[in-house]
């Protein structure tokens, strides 16, 4: 059977209600016309309906040879890396074979026989009241080359204008050194501002070009064989002093929940099989907002926990809290919430993004419980190895090490 050959005794198309004849003229001229790709199918996932668009990206000649057809036949995709999809990971499959709308997903549309590869985001509308669905897609190809070219001028950029900040960083540095320069109080008032704002413009540029490497991986975790509770204990205690010095109480190994005298003591054994570099990344950006969103006399609490086959990390704060609005967005880029609050606190909006793409990239899941005035929990899971597993993947991490591979 070839790609584009109906299925064996294919339902006559006549016997099918053609969609043309459901749409009024308007919409016929509309469909014709329009760039998206449009496929309808009936419950069964045979195409009922597809537009001269979609007949052109499928490359299948005509919308005759392509009526008829199950959808799985001319709507074959592969993931945007080029991956290919197991049926239970296939989002189009997914979706057809559900109520779900699928909206604008990224995908890599497989192109009829030629087999060429075109970047599209389809989306997947059931029809209320019918079982039909309407597939809809559209070429990215233009947008992504674009977003590719504005990666890279902002990678560019933030690379280049680091230096002279981090040079602008050190002089200010020297000036209100009293041992390296002399100055009086207004002076030094103006040169604190100073100070502040270039360290916020190095920690903007610093989170711009790790989108930009995070978004185009070019930065990928190099994984290592690690004790949780310890390598985060480790971290988190370098926030004793910050905390302190916040009039902000700290304590590791315990929830909010726990009272001092319940206090769990962690001697939990807990492996992980993550990058050392980018668990400090997360780490300090949850516990640098635990910090930053608490008013002095708050708690902070930072616990690891094995649960099943994850490892759960969590960072409690008793601080401002963050609506429910806010908290469906905070992960985005450049999301800040503004409140009476927040207005006066320095931030970039890429901080929590950058922890979202960093854990994700290592198969795991970041999220938040808050409300607005009450404290905010951040959760990471992370995949959870055995001792067993622990054990081979040391031995084998150090002999790669040994031999100079990094993973
Ligand atoms: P920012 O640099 O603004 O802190 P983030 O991406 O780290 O950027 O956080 C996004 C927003 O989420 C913040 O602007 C803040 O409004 C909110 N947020 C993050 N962490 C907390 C927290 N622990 N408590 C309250 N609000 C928080």
């Amino acid at each position: 059977m070839s790609f584009f050959s109906k299925k064996e005794n294919p339902a006559p198309v006549a016997q099918t209600p053609p969609v043309q004849n459901a749409t009024s003229p308007l919409a016929e001229m509309v469909l014709a016309n329009i760039h998206d790709g449009v496929i309808i199918t009936d419950r069964a996932g045979t195409v009922q309906f597809i537009n001269p668009a979609a007949v052109t990206m499928i490359d299948c000649g005509s919308a005759q040879n392509a009526i008829g057809l199950d959808y799985g036949l001319l709507m074959k995709i592969e993931s945007k890396e080029g991956r290919e999809y197991p049926a239970e990971e296939n989002p189009l499959i997914q979706a057809m074979n559900s109520n779900q709308y699928l909206d604008n997903c990224e995908v890599c549309l497989i192109v009829g026989q030629s087999g060429k590869r075109v970047p599209i985001a389809v989306s997947v509308i059931p029809v209320s009241g019918h079982a039909n669905k309407v597939i809809t897609f559209r070429d990215i190809a233009k947008e992504l080359a674009e977003e590719g070219e504005q990666t890279e001028f902002i990678s560019t950029a933030s690379h280049e204008m680091r230096t002279p900040v981090a040079s602008i960083e050190g002089y200010l540095s020297l000036a209100l050194n009293p041992q390296t320069a002399t100055i009086d109080e207004r002076a030094r008032g103006y040169l604190n501002a100073a100070h502040a704002a270039s360290q916020h413009l190095g920690k903007l540029f610093h989170d711009l070009l790790d989108v930009t490497k995070l978004d185009d991986n070019r930065l990928r975790p190099h994984f290592e064989p690690v004790e949780m509770v310890g390598l985060v204990k480790q971290i988190s205690d370098g926030y004793i002093v910050p905390a302190k010095n916040a009039r902000i109480n700290y304590q590791f190994g315990s929830n909010k929940s726990n009272s001092v005298s319940e206090v769990r003591r962690l001697d939990q054994v807990v492996y992980g099989y993550v990058d050392v570099n980018f668990m400090r990344e997360i780490m300090d950006n949850l516990i640098d907002n635990a910090i930053k969103y608490t008013p002095a006399g708050g708690s902070i609490y930072v616990n690891v926990l094995g649960d099943g086959d994850r490892v759960l990390i969590n960072v409690t704060d008793t601080g401002m809290g963050i609506s429910s609005d806010d908290l469906q967005h905070i992960f985005q880029k450049f999301y800040r919430s503004d409140n009476s609050d927040t207005r006066t606190i320095g931030g970039t909006g890429l901080g929590l993004y950058l922890v979202k793409q960093r854990v994700e990239a290592m198969g795991g899941r970041v999220w938040a419980e808050s409300a607005f005035g009450e404290g905010s929990t951040f959760y990471v899971s992370l995949p959870r190895i055995t001792g067993e597993e622990y054990e081979k993947r040391m031995i084998a991490f150090q002999n790669n090490f040994n031999q100079g591979v990094i993973q």
